[in-house]
């Protein structure tokens, strides 16, 4: 039995028109787009769930903010605000807007990352592995081993597997390792939490190595919650002192704010340390890379919805109603006997593909071939979390094999109802009716040289 709904802690004001295609018109249209969803028009998908990234619906308080934002190029008002509001949560001297987290990332992992060294993360998400390649290092993931099986219902499966960073760090030795990134929530390995202790683990072992910690912090808020909810220790501790218990540990974080801040655009880098000789180089490579230290590539107005959104998005029943819709969905699928990486984690519910379609090789990629299926029944447009998505080796140039085939449900904050989650779990199941009927999975008839998934061209083997 599906469990109940939490209800919406909101209520509609303004709507947005959507149009269904008929079936035949979506298989042409995916066909067109050469088997990639990132080719679709938006107008030609009834539900879209590529990303809970900046698809967020803003309150009418960050509306509001919009119209007050100061658009000053030096020191605005609204620059100020957010200064303020980053201060209060995450306990840190050194704010810095950016326009997204890759730019984050851009300023700052060439602070700490040269050609030949190495970054060790809990899982890197795509575009933070692309700027540790683009630095000239590589990348080293380390999970725990229990996220690589989505069958088993654990808490903080998002954890970082302590025993092998160390083993990591004194196999490479620790001079040659520029960077620890804890990913909060774990995104590549379906949202899945951090716990509080972990954190203080890996803080640990990068203070006895002298290593920095960096939080890779799009989800830091549905991360704390989770702690709240599965961590008794904190079950009476505000999210707000959740969150800055977190962010003691370490030296810094890059975030995403499209993510927890629930807006359509925004980032920010936070140095913890005010003597941090990091900074003065943060400011440097933000004024060449994204605009001037006090807007950092965002209008004054996006600032302005940032700093009301940071405080939006720690509201305790919010984020019960924004995990809760997670459980629902997660919930119907286990009713059809669907599987799934679970828990189910924070921002999307990560269907295992493999186990839908245990025929298809991970080189025929399974997870996209359940993104085309998704399209083709339901006009759902998602993403490939698995090999099509991980690439190639960057050193041999061959086809990697993702631990996983998740294919991504995303969901986006405040934007989609029960019956538009009911519209999900309904396509599933009708896809795991035929699913052995799909025999062979795609190839990749042209990709670019890094972050393929967003431009390459497929088609179906016959
Ligand atoms: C989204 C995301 C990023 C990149 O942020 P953008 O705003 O898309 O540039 C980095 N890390 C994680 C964990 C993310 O989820």
């Amino acid at each position: 039995m599906a469990i109940k709904y939490v209800p919406e802690p909101f209520r509609i004001k303004v709507v947005e028109p959507l149009r269904v295609l008929t079936r035949e018109e979506r298989e042409k249209k995916i066909a067109e787009a050469r088997y990639n969803v990132f080719s679709l028009h938006a107008e030609d998908c009834y539900i879209d769930l590529l990303t809970d990234s900046g698809t967020n619906a803003m309150s009418q308080n960050q509306w509001s903010g919009i119209m007050s934002g100061d658009e000053s190029y030096a020191g605005a008002t609204s620059y100020f605000k957010l200064l303020e509001a980053g201060k209060d949560i995450f306990n840190y001297s050194y704010i810095q807007p950016v326009h997204q987290g890759r730019a984050a990332e851009k300023v700052l992992l060439p602070l700490f990352l040269k050609k030949g060294q190495y970054a060790i993360s809990n899982m890197f998400f795509d575009t933070t592995r692309a700027h540790v390649l683009l630095c000239g290092a590589r990348p080293l993931d380390c999970v725990v081993e229990e996220a690589k099986n989505p069958a088993k219902r654990a808490p903080f499966k998002g954890n970082m597997d302590v025993a092998k960073l160390e083993s990591l760090i004194k196999q490479y030795g620790p001079e040659n390792i520029g960077l620890v990134v804890m990913t909060i929530t774990n995104n590549s390995a379906g949202g899945q939490p951090v716990s509080m202790k972990n954190m203080r683990e890996t803080a640990a072992v990068c203070k006895k190595y002298s290593i920095p910690l960096d939080i890779d912090a799009a989800r830091y808020a549905e991360n704390a919650y989770f702690i709240k909810r599965d961590d008794p220790e904190y079950k009476n501790t505000s999210i707000k002192d959740i969150i800055r218990e977190i962010f003691s540990y370490a030296d810094m974080f890059t975030m995403s704010a499209k993510k927890d801040t629930i807006v359509n655009m925004g980032g920010m880098i936070g140095i913890k340390d005010a003597n941090n000789p990091v900074i003065i180089n943060v400011k440097g490579n933000c004024i060449n890379y994204e605009g001037f230290i006090s807007y950092g590539g965002l209008a004054g107005r996006d600032l302005e919805a940032l700093a009301i959104g940071l405080y939006e998005g720690l509201d305790e029943y919010y984020l019960r109603y924004r995990i809760g819709q997670m459980e629902y969905l997660a919930s119907r699928l286990d009713d059809a006997g669907i599987a799934y990486q679970s828990p189910v984690g924070g921002h999307g519910v990560f269907v295992d593909a493999q186990a839908l379609f245990p025929h298809i090789p991970y080189n025929e990629f399974p997870a996209q071939t359940l993104v085309v299926e998704l399209y083709k029944e339901a006009g759902i447009r998602c993403c490939d979390i698995g090999s099509y998505m991980l690439g190639n080796d960057p050193d041999t140039g061959k086809q990697l094999k993702a631990d996983f085939e998740f294919t991504r449900l995303a969901i986006p904050r405040r934007v989609y109802t029960q019956a538009h989650l009911d519209v999900i779990a309904d396509a599933l199941i009708e896809i795991k009716k035929y699913a052995g009927s799909i025999k062979h999975g795609y190839r990749i008839t042209w990709e670019p040289p890094i972050l393929r998934h967003f431009q390459a061209q497929l088609e179906p083997i016959k």
